[in-house]
């Protein structure tokens, strides 16, 4: 059985096919331009593959409410023309299958859970460090939603005391996204994070950020494992930097091992490294296919 995978992202779109096993068998790629074209070159692609369902990870914010009209529309994002569009709903009027539909993050997650550094795990935190930054959760192993999907990119956060950058995001500002992702960090030195050598200042600032975010996250979802991708985490050692200030933050009010002794391998890499979200979309079209 084949399985079809459509990974959105905000700057480019990957689809792909591929099996239970989570192994992807055939892939392409594009930019993500206005929706029209876009969806033209998805339902292109599909068209001569025999799959049996098709799952999407997405950008966001999206409907992901069952029982509202909007359901698998594609909501407020400043990205042109694609806010209110019917992602969901122009694919369903070409393909007559089971199909799965969340955010790229949430995908992530459950790919992780499911194939890479959660495997085994009924709950997992995934977050991306990218364009933009966003949270997946897996927990009891489901992913989870509720009013919305999690939109933990735009947490509020404690300033760090050198940084008089005044944050990037259009709605917050200096929230986690508006002083973390890889744009502000851009905007902040002048220079893109992969321009910026590893004993710089920025570091420091960034793991201080993503540390927050990371010790809340333990605290309030308390996750079985932290999975940390998106192009700003291939500065690996971030890794190091950040567990460190999530071990200053929590100053020892958690005493289990996944938060002192074994902390390497609780905040970690994603095991799939960059195929977290295609096989995330995998997952999420296989899921449909069972609950068809
Ligand atoms: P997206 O979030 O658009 O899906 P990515 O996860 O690749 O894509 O994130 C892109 C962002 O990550 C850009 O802001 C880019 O500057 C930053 N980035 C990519 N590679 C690196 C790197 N090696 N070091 C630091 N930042 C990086
Ligand atoms: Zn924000």
């Amino acid at each position: 059985m084949y399985v079809g995978a459509i990974e959105a992202g905000g700057t480019k779109v990957v689809c792909g096919i591929g099996n239970e096993r989570g192994v992807i068998e055939d892939r392409v790629s594009f930019p993500t331009e206005a929706p029209d074209q876009t969806l033209e070159k998805i339902i292109s692609y599909f068209q001569d593959k025999r799959v049996s369902a098709i799952g999407i990870g997405t950008f966001g914010p999206i409907n992901i409410d069952t029982s509202n009209p909007l359901y698998g529309y594609v909501t407020s994002t400043p990205k042109p023309g694609w806010s209110n569009y019917d992602f969901l709903g122009t694919l369903k009027r070409e393909f007559d299958l089971p199909f799965g539909w969340d955010t790229d993050v949430n995908a992530a997650a459950l790919a992780e859970a499911t194939w890479g550094s959660a495997k085994g795990l009924d709950s997992c935190v995934y977050y991306t460090i990218g364009t933009g930054v966003g949270l997946g959760v897996v927990a009891e192993g489901k992913l989870i939603h509720g009013l919305m999907h999690p939109e933990g990119g735009h947490v509020l956060i404690r300033r760090h005391p050198d940084d008089g950058f005044e944050g990037s995001c259009p709605y917050h500002g200096d929230c986690l996204e508006g002083m973390a992702a890889g744009p502000s960090i851009e905007r902040r030195w002048g220079l893109k994070g992969s321009e910026l050598p590893t004993d710089h200042p920025a570091w420091k600032i960034e793991a201080f950020y993503i540390g927050q975010a990371v010790t809340n996250t333990v605290l309030t979802l308390a996750p079985k494992k932290i999975i940390l991708g998106g192009g700003v985490m291939h500065q690996e050692h971030l890794y190091p930097m950040i567990r460190a200030e999530v071990q200053h933050n929590l100053n020892r009010y958690i005493q289990l091992a996944e938060l002192t002794a074994e902390i390497e391998s609780y905040i970690v890499p994603p095991g799939l490294r960059d195929n977290a979200g295609l096989c995330g979309a995998l997952a999420l079209g296989l899921e449909a296919h069972t609950n068809n």
